[in-house]
């Protein structure tokens, strides 16, 4: 059981076979990677955003420099629809997010799907950095993929306060930008899964409960989702930021393997709730315990996840690139302390 790799732990973990200790893993809004780690490698954003050589090399940087069971990309939720035409800020700085930043569509029989979606803009680096990151680590580290949900896309093409407003006032408009995401986010996933990813995290932050109602969640993304699910054909997991705890149940029947959960969401209450539908991933807070304090505070928050319950050890959301790596190192020597081995371990 000490050959364990962190790729056999990780999907020993979503289907409940044995393991030598808790996986930890990063699913959250897409990103794994620190500033300290493009230090130590002298590798780079925003030049990585761009280059899938270079993407690899600090994917991989954040396993071989904080231990982390995870080689991640890309670092952001912009993928999709800055290749559907709107409009992205990639910042010029070592710790720069792309983001979103408009959208020229007011309607959703405007918007421009390029004739070769899996060759416009950033999506050819992600998914050359993906078979990159497959041929060099993939038989011992699991390649994830992050992707931006339905509701979010949908939302970056009509702008999200426009939409939050319409579906009230004009659902059949934005119901248009929603099942138009669907589709693009169908496509992509599984390109994604196909290009060699091992897991498809479809990270969703604008469905979060802290911004829309759990029957609106349950009306319209929670469809849209199990759709997406469907066409990748593969393992998944599902974040939602903020405190998803009304929806826990609905996120676990779109049919993903795993839910990622916020520091805001109880996980003993998760553990519940999912109750055997899927995995709980999480929830060391991202903004406070692995970005503010120290060693001693993420082990004593990894200590009281793993007593709740968590399946896979993991930071709550995206990490933030300033994270320093010492805190991450915690939240993995945290798993090889305090999780005692699964039943069936011989
Ligand atoms: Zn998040």
């Amino acid at each position: 059981m000490t050959d364990m790799t962190p790729k056999e732990r990780l999907f020993n973990a979503l289907n409940d076979r044995p393991i030598d200790r808790i996986p930890t893993f990063c699913s959250g809004c897409s990103q794994t990677v620190t500033v300290e780690s493009m230090e130590a490698i002298r590798v780079y954003w925003p030049e990585a955003h761009r280059d899938p050589g270079k993407m690899a090399e600090l994917s991989r940087s954040t396993y071989d420099l904080t231990g982390l069971e995870v080689a991640g990309v890309p670092y952001c939720l912009s993928i999709e629809a800055e290749a559907l035409g709107c409009y992205t800020d990639f910042g010029s700085k070592r710790d720069s997010i792309p983001q979103i930043t408009g959208t020229p569509y007011t309607d959703f029989d405007e918007v421009v799907v390029p004739e070769d979606l899996l060759m416009a803009k950033r999506v050819p680096v992600i998914l050359e950095a993906i078979s990159i990151l497959k041929e060099r680590v993939g038989d011992t580290l699991p390649v994830v993929a992050g992707m931006t949900g339905p509701f979010t896309l949908a939302g970056h093409l009509s702008g999200i306060e426009p939409m939050l407003k319409g579906l009230i006032r004009k659902p059949d408009k934005y119901m248009g930008f929603i099942q138009l995401a669907t589709e693009i986010g169908s496509i992509y996933g599984k390109a994604l899964m196909e290009a060699g990813a091992d897991v498809i995290s479809i990270a969703d932050p604008s469905a979060s409960s802290d911004i829309i109602s759990p029957r609106m969640f349950r009306g319209i993304v929670k469809p849209a989702i199990a759709r997406i699910v469907e066409a990748i054909g593969g393992t998944s997991f599902l974040h939602i930021c903020g405190n998803c705890t009304p929806i826990l149940g609905d996120m676990a029947e779109t049919g993903v393997n795993s839910i990622s959960i916020s520091d805001k969401v109880d996980a003993r209450q998760a553990k519940g709730l999912v109750s055997g539908k899927a995995k709980i991933t999480g929830n060391i807070s991202t903004t406070v315990t692995l970005l503010l304090k120290g060693p001693e505070d993420v082990r004593e928050e990894c200590r009281a996840a793993i007593e709740a319950g968590v399946d896979i050890l993991a930071p709550s959301c995206g990490i933030s690139p300033v994270t320093p790596n010492r805190n991450i190192i915690a939240l993995v020597d945290s798993a090889r302390i305090h999780s005692l081995p699964s039943a069936g371990v011989p």
